[in-house]
């Protein structure tokens, strides 16, 4: 393939169009409903890594990337996928004003092969502004898995544009795509699509306006384009500063409600003008071999979201991933403990042969290297598995069964059931979780989906909850250790969602009172994961991004901590006073002072929480060998703890506040300091009031 690719993607917010343009680039976008492999294209492009997966709504963001094809430089735009271009909501809208702005040379419309007939509404919308548009048909392979053959030369001739076919996500029919850009590129203006076919007077009307209308700059798209949206009122008459076209619009709308076109009657006029071209223009184009082509699907769905077998095969799947999680992460952990410790005995030896002053070889080696190899040989194991087990589920189709399987809760809550979809990408990060809100239409949900993300634990609290669980309840050596670890680990997720249930249903009948919004959810077709993309999406995506972030936040912190611990003040050190402070208030929930002050230094990021605690215990003991279990166990006990400072310990990790990550984002996102609060204090006041009820109840049993 003559292609070469630069990595350039990225996410942003808006539209990414402050580049540096150079003479000669052509700007493709890419254009598409949700989940038609629109970023698997741009990545396979580009080399990029933006986020995909099988389920509609998860591109909220744009991404711009570059490739080569023939010694010229294509910049491609990742629109966010729409099922139309009447901007009824921010995607839409997003994508219609840059597709009408004239920004882009080509747009490149991803249909799915598997229907193609939905796909083409997009393809006309997008046709009747632009004539320089592309079709891509993707998905090919799986449209021939499930029996469909396509006529792509006839929709060809009757489109007026051309179409190639392509699987993107198994890199064929990539080449007979670039060509295709480089021609419609070339040939600009060259083509005359086929019009959508409206009603006689809607027809009539527009064949009045689109010649009056004047050349405008700023709105790049055709006039018959221009004229549909001025009678259907989208744009006003004065953005093309032509004095006589308002009385031309007026009178061509009054034409239409004297024939029964107006307002409502106009907008169903032109999407059933729409849905009946697209369907003339498919017919006969797609034959099927199979009578039932997704019977094995609504099988499948039978089975994941039925009322009897939904919910149980839900907690059965989250308890299997994290049962192979546990299990899996077991051995390599203590492999890289070793091998970490013995880099670090290294070091300390070699910084010892170089002359370096004890105290600084003492914050280098016992501050920042310990933390650090601590986060790293406890965290880089369980992500590196949960993370692709997680993403293949994403990738088959399952993540929108969740949300369907939780919709009743979440409307029992007052709230919207996509929050099941933002909820699950938080086991991630709820920083992406908080970005995915973005989902969700209603600014009343979004919000309550946002300030209650936090109670599903983050990568960087599995750490914390699996030391736990493996340390005072079952040692992954005892007889079915993982199994038994991996139920208690799931039955404090199964908590967090119950909480984020309760505290939607708070925020909702105080401080966010409304009804429920309705929305439909598709439900994609089942696919077969395509695991080695899986693999590596999810490791270099996600698991390095993460363990990046927190290697870059223990390495100082080791060193702060270092600092608290080394630096005298009266008798004791700054470390000692400052929990010694804490510890009154922290034993009222269970904790100590060492622990309290972990979460308070954690705040720029929770996989550093444990590291913090050991490091505080350690510097009045002695070494010892990071993740080596049994030492850990006698280092906690040591210090006083209990099952039920165990039990506080996770109870405060799942709910405290979220980390300073999620704390910015949602303050972006939410444009509001006082929300931003809300969300820091609402989880916490959970977590103490449990922790300090937990503690009570010990004591009042006569069991603390
Ligand atoms: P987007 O929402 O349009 O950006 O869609 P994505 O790029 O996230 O893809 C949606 C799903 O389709 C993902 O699970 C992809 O793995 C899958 N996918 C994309 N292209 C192909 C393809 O050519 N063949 C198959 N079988 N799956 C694909």
């Amino acid at each position: 393939m003559g292609l070469t690719a630069t990595s350039t993607g990225h996410h942003v917010s808006s539209l990414p169009l402050q580049w540096n343009r150079r003479p000669g680039d052509v700007v493709v976008a890419l254009a598409g409903n949700p989940n038609v492999g629109k970023s698997t294209l741009f990545n396979t492009l580009t080399g990029s890594n933006q986020h995909t997966g099988n389920w509609p709504g998860k591109t909220v963001s744009s991404a711009r990337g570059t490739c080569f094809y023939h010694g010229r430089r294509y910049v491609l735009i990742d629109l966010p996928g729409t099922y139309s271009l009447s901007a009824h909501s921010p995607e839409e809208e997003v994508t219609r004003d840059f597709l009408c702005s004239g920004a882009a040379d080509l747009v490149v419309v991803v249909c799915d092969a598997t229907c193609l007939e939905r796909n083409l509404n997009l393809a006309l919308q997008t046709m009747e502004i632009t004539s320089q548009t592309l079709i891509c048909v993707n998905l090919m392979d799986e449209a021939k898995r499930k029996g469909l053959s396509l006529d792509l030369p006839r929709l060809e001739q009757r489109l007026h544009v051309p179409v190639v076919g392509i699987s993107a996500g198994r890199k064929r029919g990539l080449d007979a795509l670039l060509e295709a850009m480089e021609q419609v590129a070339l040939q600009r203006g060259a083509r005359n699509p086929v019009s959508v076919l409206y009603p006689a007077p809607l027809e009539a009307a527009l064949a009045c306006l689109a010649p009056v209308i004047p050349n405008n700059r700023a709105l790049a798209a055709s006039s018959r384009f221009c004229a549909l949206r001025l009678l259907g009122g989208d744009i006003h008459p004065d953005v093309f500063h032509a004095p006589s076209l308002s009385a031309a619009v007026e009178t061509e709308k009054k034409k239409l409600e004297e024939a029964g076109f107006a307002n409502e009657a106009f907008t169903d006029a032109v999407v059933s003008g729409l849905v009946r071209t697209a369907e003339q223009l498919c017919h006969g184009i797609v034959t099927s071999g199979q009578k039932r082509h997704d019977l094995r699907d609504r099988q499948l769905d039978r089975l994941f979201t039925s009322r009897r077998t939904g919910i149980p095969i839900m907690i059965l799947l989250l308890a299997g991933i994290l049962w192979l999680t546990i299990t899996g992460a077991n051995i390599p952990s203590v492999w890289l403990a070793r091998l970490l410790s013995w880099i670090q005995s290294q070091c300390a030896l070699g910084l010892s042969l170089l002359g370096l002053p004890g105290w600084l070889q003492s914050i280098l080696v016992d501050g920042a290297m310990q933390v650090l190899f601590w986060v790293v040989s406890v965290m880089l194991p369980p992500m590196a598995i949960f993370f692709p087990l997680f993403t293949l589920l994403e990738d088959f189709g399952y993540l929108p069964r969740v949300a369907f399987n939780l919709d009743h809760a979440f409307q029992k809550a007052k709230t919207c059931g996509k929050q099941a979809l933002t909820m699950c990408m938080g086991f991630g990060c709820n920083a992406a979780g908080v970005i995915g809100c973005r989902i969700i239409d209603s600014p009343r949900e979004r919000l309550i989906a946002m300030l209650t993300n936090n109670f599903v634990p983050c990568n960087g609290r599995f750490p914390t909850l699996i030391t736990m669980i493996t340390l005072f309840f079952v040692g992954t050596a005892a007889p079915f250790g993982p199994v038994w670890a991996a139920l208690l680990l799931t039955a404090i997720l199964v908590f967090g969602i119950f909480m984020t249930f309760v505290s939607s249903r708070l925020l909702s009948s105080t401080l966010l009172r409304g009804a429920p919004s309705s929305f439909t959810l598709e439900l994609p077709p089942y696919r077969v994961p395509r695991i080695g993309q899986v693999l590596i999406r999810s490791i270099l995506d996600r698991t390095v991004f993460v363990l990046g972030r927190a290697a870059a936040v223990a390495l100082p912190a080791g060193i702060l901590i270092w600092i608290f611990a080394n630096v005298p003040v009266g008798s004791g050190t700054l470390l000692s006073v400052c929990t010694a402070f804490l510890d009154p208030f922290a034993r009222l929930l269970g904790l100590d002072g060492v622990i309290f002050m972990a979460f308070l230094l954690g705040f720029p990021a929770n996989e550093i929480v444990l590291p913090i605690i050991l490091m505080a215990y350690l510097s009045s003991g002695t070494l010892l060998e990071a993740g080596h279990l049994s030492s850990l166990h006698t280092l906690l006990t040591a210090h006083g703890w209990t099952v039920h400072t165990a039990v506080c310990t996770m109870l405060f990790s799942l709910m405290h506040w979220p980390c300073s990550t999620t704390c910015i984002t949602i303050c972006k996102e939410s444009r509001s300091l006082r929300w931003t609060a809300v969300a820091v204090c609402l989880p916490t006041a959970f977590g103490m009031a449990a922790c300090f009820l937990y503690t009570a109840c010990v004591r009042l049993l006569g069991f603390g």
